[in-house]
């Protein structure tokens, strides 16, 4: 797992590889984070032979007592099915489209279907079984075509564990299935992207953030052994968080959120993208 450190966030942002710790991944795709020159080394991402997501169903689950409190909900739970929504076929979605793998290439066809409820206590994101036994326990028929994405949103304070979200793949019924996890990132100032300008509650800006990251590193590296990383260990998301181009994106539906880019190896090599937290200019939004 990814090691601890602090402060991070945006705040801080040295930290920009803070947002999750893929659950998915070996230790030794993670460990080797730090002080690696950059020299006689590309930045970009490198393909590990492993299949991409050509597209994606999702449903997102919300879990946690809090989720029947309508004040804790807010614009949480209908403001996460119209981020959903609207990524499919944005231009947000596209940056990751450049992608192949053992199963073709991803493209911007990311269908939702809303979300699901469970009351019952959640747990944290400490360990990945108890999140994929909520998603098992939820979805009872997984997109058999293993494009099956699940976060799982809970009500659960981050407390002092060094990440925000994670995603991971696992079986549920057979079936391969890509899940998250979510903390409830609500007055948390190192998981929030300090969105100023479209409107949504503190909570759904940070969300919606860290769902883009994971969303579009698992339709880019969703499985062992992997797709697209570095050298480093580092996914799409990993290489441009906490670095955004501009104050919102918008989506297909016409919403707008306010989302980091994602790393394009030929935005690099073009030379046509922003720079992430290292000054490397692949970053990508689609705006
Ligand atoms: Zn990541």
């Amino acid at each position: 797992m990814v090691p601890m450190w602090t402060p991070f966030g945006p705040s801080a942002h040295a930290a920009s590889d803070a947002n999750d710790r893929h659950g998915h991944e070996q230790p030794t795709r993670t460990h080797l984070r730090t002080a690696r020159p950059a020299r006689n080394r590309s930045a970009n991402m490198t393909f590990h032979g492993g299949r991409i997501l050509p597209t994606v169903s999702s449903r997102a689950i919300f879990w946690g007592p809090s989720w029947a409190n309508a004040t804790f909900a807010g614009d949480k739970v209908t403001g996460l099915d119209s981020f959903y929504v609207g990524h499919n076929g944005s231009n947000y979605a596209k940056t990751v489209n450049e992608y192949t793998g053992t199963n073709g290439q991803v493209t911007d066809v990311t269908t939702h279907a809303g979300h699901l409820i469970d009351t019952s206590t959640a747990t944290g994101g400490n360990n990945t079984a108890p999140i994929l036994a909520e998603v098992a326990k939820m979805i009872t028929n997984p997109d058999t075509s293993g494009n099956g994405y699940y976060p799982v949103y809970t009500d659960v304070k981050r407390g002092n564990a060094g990440y925000c979200a994670w995603h991971d793949s696992g079986v549920v019924n057979g079936i391969t299935v890509q899940f998250a996890f979510f903390f409830n990132l609500d007055g948390d100032a190192g998981c929030d992207p300090v969105d100023t300008t479209t409107g949504h509650s503190q909570g759904l800006a940070a969300l919606a953030n860290v769902s883009a990251h994971e969303l579009s590193e698992a339709r880019s590296d969703p499985d062992t052994p992997g797709a697209w990383y570095d050298s480093a260990g580092n996914e799409n998301g990993d290489k441009c968080g906490w670095t955004f181009h501009v104050p919102s994106v918008t989506f297909s539906n016409g919403t707008a959120w306010k989302v980091q880019g994602e790393w394009s190896n030929k935005a690099y090599t073009a030379g046509t993208g922003y720079a992430n937290s290292s000054g490397q200019k692949g970053c990508v939004d689609g705006h």
